[in-house]
């Protein structure tokens, strides 16, 4: 058997010996020696070295993979929710590494000279981008919306059109969320037809918050009826109701410039009435992980108020990215500075050149690499049905099928994901940021 030391030197797990440390590439050498020691029979040679240093290798992956890593996107999804959503804005990162890096005035009056609120740090700035009196910032929208029915409906009822039960990803289904709230659900209409009339019948002393989601992951059509958001607001102002509007993805701008179906702006929803409104901050907004509810001073200062809050709370890095991503809102540059409006932006004829670059330094791979008119989606349960054209490289495995070409594509480092499609795995390249074109050309070539 080689010594281990060899392995340990060897600059090839160098990466691993500085995001695992020494000792556990130690560890993982001497166990896989180990290991290949007792499958040998009495006498029998060892294996060469190169074998047993790419089963360490991959021993080492494999244990890394179990923490984060970062992975490069190619499956044209632009807010993955398996693959971490928005990717940030440099400024946000630069937020990020400043205040959380050292000490802030996270919950510190600087003017007094004592003890600030965090929860107040960013509602200026929230207040500016979509008009509202004032707003609150929490750890996901789904805490969003657990506060404020915890605030406003806990044993008592909420009214819900049936066109809106929605269920979105990861087990948040609304009936369920209104339950574990302790507020009891109050659905009316149909699935296809729902009047204001039916919320106006619905009205009793018992009504705590009428509320509207964003339908943000499906769609029903044809014989169909709604009550906009306007109508709705007006009968909780006129009854003395709360109205609480869960927009899901909550853009900031209108996103149709980009070619996507119209989506209704924070601001549009806080302009039409309705008092609270809560969305993500990883969604359409390019921001990172929050839940962001905007709404009325008397709204917003009853859920400051409920002890809940301090279980939700953010920490300060995601109060520096969320500030740093807004104010990107402030400036005409935004397009260019949010990844997410980034990748949105790229014109075919952008991406097309791209592909054609990557595809002619592919010649030596034991792959056919062509240049594909592909569809990519937005993704994060926003605007489920609309396609973006697209651009990818798509990748036929001379030998072998696609579905294993595309596990040796994840087993690189960074990991490379792309989408079986028949007999190609696509790497789409709208969510793959120009910087990383060499880095999709290393790991193809490795992988085949
Ligand atoms: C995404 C979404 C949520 C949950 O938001 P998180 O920030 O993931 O917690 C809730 N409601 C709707 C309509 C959504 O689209």
């Amino acid at each position: 058997m080689p010594a281990v030391h060899r392995f340990i030197d060897d600059p090839r797990l160098a990466a691993y010996r500085r995001t695992l440390g020494p000792s556990l590439v130690k560890s993982a050498v001497t166990e896989t020696l180990d290991a290949v020691r007792r499958s040998l029979p009495v006498g029998g040679d060892a294996p060469p070295y190169e074998m047993l240093l790419s089963r360490v290798a991959h021993e080492l992956a494999g244990e890394e993979s179990r923490g984060l890593v970062e992975v490069i996107n190619g499956t044209g999804i632009l807010l993955h929710t398996n693959l971490g959503r928005a990717p940030l804005a440099e400024e946000a990162i630069a937020a990020i590494g400043t205040i959380a890096g050292g000490y802030s005035n996270l919950e510190y009056d600087l003017e007094q000279g004592s003890r600030g609120s965090r929860y107040a740090r960013l509602s200026s700035l929230l207040r500016e981008v979509s008009g509202a009196q004032d707003a609150l910032v929490v750890n996901n929208n789904a805490a969003a919306i657990l506060l404020v029915l915890d605030t406003f409906a806990k044993g008592r009822e909420v009214i819900v059109s049936r066109n809106q039960l929605i269920e979105i990803g990861g087990g948040f289904r609304l009936p369920d969320v209104l339950q574990r709230s302790g507020a009891t659900l109050v659905e009316v209409g149909t699935t296809n037809k729902v009047y204001l009339d039916d919320f106006a019948r619905a009205l009793s002393p018992r009504t705590a918050l009428l509320m509207r989601s964003h339908t943000s992951n499906y769609r029903i059509e044809g014989f169909v009826a709604d009550v906009d958001v306007r109508s709705l607001a007006q009968l909780g102002r006129r009854a003395g109701i709360p109205t609480l509007e869960d927009l899901g993805s909550g853009a900031l701008v209108d996103v149709s410039q980009f070619g996507l179906p119209r989506e209704p702006t924070v601001r549009e929803v806080v302009e039409a009435g309705i008092e609270m409104v809560a969305f993500s901050g990883d969604k359409l907004l390019g921001g990172p992980q929050a839940g962001i509810v905007v709404g009325t001073s008397v709204a917003i200062s009853r859920l400051r108020t409920n002890p809940l809050l301090r279980a939700l709370r953010v920490d300060k890095a995601t109060l520096a990215a969320l500030a740093a991503t807004l104010r990107l809102y402030l400036d005409d540059a935004w397009r260019t500075r949010v990844p997410f409006y980034r990748m949105l932006g790229s014109s075919i004829e952008e991406l097309q050149a791209r592909a054609a670059a990557i595809v002619t330094r592919l010649d030596r791979a034991a792959v056919d690499a062509t240049v594909e008119r592909t569809i990519a989606f937005t993704g994060g349960g926003a605007l489920p049905l609309a396609p973006i054209p697209s651009v990818a490289l798509a990748l036929v495995p001379r030998a072998g099928d696609p579905n294993g070409l595309a596990a040796r594509l994840r087993a690189q480092r960074p990991p490379l994901i792309g989408r079986v499609e028949e007999r190609s795995v696509l790497i789409d390249l709208r969510t793959v940021a120009p910087g990383y074109d060499a880095a999709v050309i290393a790991a193809v070539l490795a992988a085949a």
